[in-house]
This record gives structure tokens, C-alpha cells and sequence, in this order.
């Protein structure tokens, strides 16, 4: 063997002693890092540990939420239908429960939701609501929303919660056959000709739009025709000239 081969031998087998010793050393790293972990953590008072488990399933939960609400939204935004809940709510939720939002106190609350319409009378009843709720938790500690509230007449005995609101949640929530009919559902149900003149009441143009659209598509249709009705079709000047939906609009043009 000549001197050449023989040096570049000797360099390889250094080399890989060298990786050999470097794989070690991180190996025993590593295994220190695993027992000095878990001598802390033995260490802790068990109150502690309960906390700290029940912190991180939490967090599990939340990260899992994310994911399901980014999938959903992939999902209705192939599908071209609204979601069922808006990033910008779930995403920065400051009271995501009764007690943060009675924290959070009437003013607080307002502060946070002073740009919509009404917001004096929407944050006075989302506090009465987080009284009831609140309470509620406090007598039952299994108590879980949908177990007590699953139907249209349990919710509306909620502060707050009217048929409108309780069929947008239960529908929504749990694909029940039911629609919420604010002002602009009234009005574009009767300029579609879905409704007669007779048809003078919410509840009587809630039935008849349940017989029209097929039960998978009530929540998300609920929810455009409140759209269309605000942005498009609206009370005093409807946009017929840009309408998406003219064709096959009942109305006669105003
Ligand atoms: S055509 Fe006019 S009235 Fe009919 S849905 Fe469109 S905006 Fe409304």
C-alpha cells in the first residue's frame, strides 16, 4: 500500500472516530437532559403536575381547534360556501368563557364591541347571558353547553336569545332544520316570491324557506341571503342592475 492510500486511511478512520465520539456525546447529552427533565418534574408537588397536564391538554385542544377551523375553512372556501365561524372571532378570542366575559365587565365589554349596530343592548345581554351561564357551571361542574341548550326552546330561555338567534345556533351548530329570519331574510324571501303577502310574520317565512332549501344547504343559505340583503338586495335600493341572482329573481323590478 503506498503512503498516499495510506494517509487518506488514516484520515477516514479518524474522521468516523470523530463522528463516532461526537454521536456519543450527544447521545449522553441527550439521555442527561431525559433524567435531569425527569427529576424535576418528580420533584413537583402533585397540585403542580395537575396543573401543568391539564395547561398542556388545553393546549392540545387549541392547536387542534386551529387546525379543524383552518381545514373547514379550506373546505367551504373550495366549495364556495361561507364558514361556519370567522378567523378573526376564534383567532383572538379574549372571553372564551362566561367568567372571562363577566371579567371583562359591561364597559369592558362594550370597548371590545362598539363597532357593530346596537352594541350598547348586544353587550348588556351577552353579560346577563355569562351570569346565567356562569352560575349554571358553578351548581354543575359536568355541565356542558350543548347538553343543556341542544334545542331552539332550552336556548331561548338564555338572556339574549331569541328564535332568530336560537335557530342561527342550532342550525349551525348542529345542522338542525332551522333558519333565522332577520329583516333582510323578510324582505328577500318576499321579493323572491318565496313568501306571499299573507306570509306577515318571521315564523311564517321561516317555514316556508325550510320548504324550499334542501336541508343541507339552509345554514349556509341563511347566512347569504342575510348577506345579499345587506349588500345587494337591500331595502331602499336594491342593485338589480348588478345582481348575481337576477335571473332567477321572482320580484318585479321596482
Ligand atoms: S334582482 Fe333585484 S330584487 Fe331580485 S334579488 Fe337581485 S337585487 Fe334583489
Amino acid at each position: 500500500m503506498d503512503d498516499g492510500v495510506k494517509r487518506v486511511g488514516s484520515s477516514f478512520s479518524k474522521l468516523m472516530a470523530e463522528l463516532e465520539e461526537r454521536q456519543a456525546r450527544r447521545e449522553k447529552e441527550e439521555s442527561e437532559k431525559i433524567a435531569r427533565e425527569k427529576a424535576e418534574w418528580d420533584a413537583l408537588p402533585e397540585e403542580e403536575k395537575q396543573r401543568i397536564l391539564a395547561q398542556r391538554e388545553q393546549e392540545r385542544k387549541k392547536e387542534l381547534a386551529a387546525k379543524e377551523r383552518k381545514e373547514h375553512i379550506e373546505e367551504c372556501k373550495r366549495k364556495g360556501i361561507p364558514p361556519r365561524f370567522y378567523d378573526a372571532i376564534w383567532d383572538n378570542w379574549t372571553a372564551d368563557t362566561p367568567e372571562k366575559m363577566l371579567a371583562l365587565g359591561l364597559e369592558g365589554l362594550k370597548e371590545h364591541i362598539k363597532s357593530i349596530s346596537f352594541f350598547n343592548n348586544k353587550a348588556a345581554n351577552i353579560i346577563k347571558l355569562s351570569e346565567q351561564l356562569s352560575g349554571i357551571i358553578r351548581s354543575n361542574a359536568a355541565w356542558r353547553f350543548p347538553d343543556m341548550y341542544h334545542n331552539r326552546d332550552a336556548l331561548m330561555t338564555l338572556g339574549g336569545i331569541g328564535r332568530k338567534t336560537a335557530n342561527v345556533i342550532t342550525s349551525i351548530l348542529w345542522g338542525a332544520k332551522n333558519v333565522g329570519v332577520d329583516t333582510h331574510v323578510f324582505r328577500l324571501a318576499h321579493r323572491f316570491g318565496w313568501a306571499a303577502a299573507a306570509d306577515n310574520t318571521p315564523e311564517k317565512v321561516e317555514k316556508k324557506i325550510i320548504k324550499i332549501i334542501p336541508d343541507k344547504y339552509l345554514a349556509a343559505a341563511n347566512h347569504l341571503m342575510v348577506m345579499h340583503g345587506r349588500y345587494v338586495c337591500k331595502a331602499m335600493r336594491p342593485d338589480c342592475e348588478n345582481c348575481p341572482v337576477q335571473k332567477l329573481c321572482g320580484c318585479k323590478k321596482e
